[in-house]
């Protein structure tokens, strides 16, 4: 291999496969693809990137080719809002060009020969991303063979992947029959490739951190993913859903995986995926489920002057389900760094701030020197997410006492993407780098984690509390 190779191989750039000539969106007419699927395509062209592709849509409904364009210029404006303003730059064109050649066709993609007959009238290699409900998506699969994806396609899984391990098993088997596990983008939008980059140059590329990322200086790992929005429409798939399985399940778990796991070698996708894999084998939930989960559903509140429902009288809610609004779970990772260190993952919605970072809590010093008075909580250092930025809580002899600590926070902005959350992962899908997606035997890792965490609650062994919306959670919850 030449030396430039390995560069690119190490820096992940690598480009691996035949490129993508068209993005098939199954479920072109839902939710997830005209608000976030098509504003991050759009951005992604205007950056110079995708400026070849052939987008197709399809749908279970009969749109006309009037309506799809309708909902193309609409979602495009949305990310770039120069498009309305006949912006000449090469990216305008070329969203242009896609939009202006881009067509739509009404197929039921799980009537058998039905997907495979609309991918034959197309030019390959093609992603297939399928925005479909997910067990849609799982039947959709099952009507294709092999031979019916042209050679070097790519399939594009949306979250939640199965609903259980067994789901995501069989899902995974369906899958490994079509491509190779490294054409399958499982998607995880919540782990921008920026995100990813910021937690492990931080890790490994500072010799102070390193010595000390363990159980011998670290207390506590604390990532939480509070958010004001409530259901926003979506509660026939979140009320089956529920924050464990929409949020801890998916993306928490990843973010832990980047934290707790030892330095890959090279940032390429392999090496990163097997450590990430190779952690995530290591962790579990203590079966002492009142101690280690905890669970609540939102009642009554306000959020930013907006009355919000109690949870259950929400249209599309059924109360029996038992549905959480938000959870935590303490989870163990046995392996000797991290043996007694306890990482919580907490997840919430209709909370009152929107907080969402990863907190490493060090152990106090051993001794400190008598005549110190001030310190009274330990040092932190804050990761936080969209936007990521880094935050130092330190003890330190500032001004006035000299024999009084005051605490000093270090603060700095780490990189942001220009590119939206699924501009990064569609990037990843038409450059063949899998880097960002979730792979087969880590998806269903991630379902063994939390799944006796659900029989447990769905066999009411935690209570279910209660918070108002727009408050910091239970009241019985202390730190909440
Ligand atoms: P929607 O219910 O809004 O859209 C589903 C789409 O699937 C519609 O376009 C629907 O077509 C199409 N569809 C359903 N059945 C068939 C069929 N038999 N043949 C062809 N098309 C069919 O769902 P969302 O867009 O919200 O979600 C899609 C996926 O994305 C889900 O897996 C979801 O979990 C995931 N997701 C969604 C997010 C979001 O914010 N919306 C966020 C993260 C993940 P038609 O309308 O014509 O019936």
């Amino acid at each position: 291999m030449t030396t430039h190779a390995i560069d690119e191989q190490a820096s992940g750039h690598q480009f691996q496969g035949q490129a993508i000539r068209t993005l098939l969106i199954l479920g072109a007419s839902g939710d997830l693809t005209g608000r976030l699927l098509l504003p991050g395509l759009a951005r992604l062209v205007r950056h110079g990137k995708a400026g070849n592709l052939a987008l197709v849509g399809a749908g279970s409904d009969a749109w006309s080719e009037e309506q799809w364009q309708d909902r193309l210029k609409t979602s495009f404006a949305a990310a770039s809002p120069a498009f309305t303003q006949n912006d000449d730059d090469d990216g305008e064109h070329a969203l242009t060009r896609i939009r202006t050649e881009s067509t739509y066709h009404q197929v039921d993609v799980t009537a058998r020969g039905a997907l495979a007959e609309l991918i034959a009238g197309l030019q390959g290699p093609v992603a297939i991303y399928f925005a479909l409900p997910p067990a849609v998506s799982e039947k959709a699969c099952a009507t294709l063979e092999p031979e019916d994806l042209p050679e070097g396609s790519r399939l594009v899984m949306e979250k939640p992947f199965g609903t259980d391990r067994e789901s995501a098993h069989r899902l995974n088997s369906i899958l490994e029959d079509l491509v190779p596990e490294d054409h399958v983008h499982r998607v995880d939008h919540f782990l921008g490739k920026a995100t990813v980059l910021n937690i492990l140059g931080l890790r490994f590329a500072n010799r102070l951190l390193e010595p000390v990322w363990n159980n011998l200086h670290i207390e506590s790992v604390d990532i939480v993913f509070d958010e004001k929005l409530t259901l926003e429409n979506r509660a026939r798939y979140y009320d089956g859903a529920g924050a464990l399985r929409d949020m801890i399940q998916s993306h928490l778990l990843q973010i832990m995986a980047l934290i707790a796991m030892n330095a890959p070698s090279t940032l390429h996708e392999r090496d990163l995926r097997d450590h990430i894999g190779t952690v995530l084998r290591a962790s579990s939930v203590g079966r002492d489920y009142r101690n280690t989960t905890r669970r609540a559903r939102y009642t009554a509140g306000t959020i930013e002057n907006r009355d919000v429902p109690n949870y259950v009288d929400e249209d599309g809610v059924d109360p029996a389900r038992g549905t959480e609004t938000l959870a935590e779970i303490e989870v163990s990772i046995n392996n000797d760094r991290w043996a007694g260190v306890p990482f919580r993952l907490r997840s919430g919605k209709a909370v009152g701030r929107t907080h969402k970072e990863a907190v490493i809590t060090f152990k106090p010093v051993n001794h400190l020197p008598d005549g110190f008075t001030g310190v009274d909580s330990p040092t932190r250092l804050r990761i936080g997410f969209g936007p990521d930025t880094l935050q130092l809580d330190i003890d330190v002899n500032g001004p006035g006492d000299v024999f009084c600590l005051d605490r000093a926070t270090l603060q700095a902005e780490l990189n942001a993407s220009e590119l939206l959350p699924y501009g990064e992962v569609l990037d990843g899908v038409l450059s063949g780098d899998p880097t960002l997606s979730v792979r087969g035997d880590t998806a269903e890792d991630c379902w063994r984690i939390v799944e006796p965490v659900l029989a447990a609650w769905q066999a009411d062994e935690v209570p279910m509390d209660e918070y108002p919306a727009g408050s910091d959670g239970p009241s019985s919850w202390p730190d909440s």
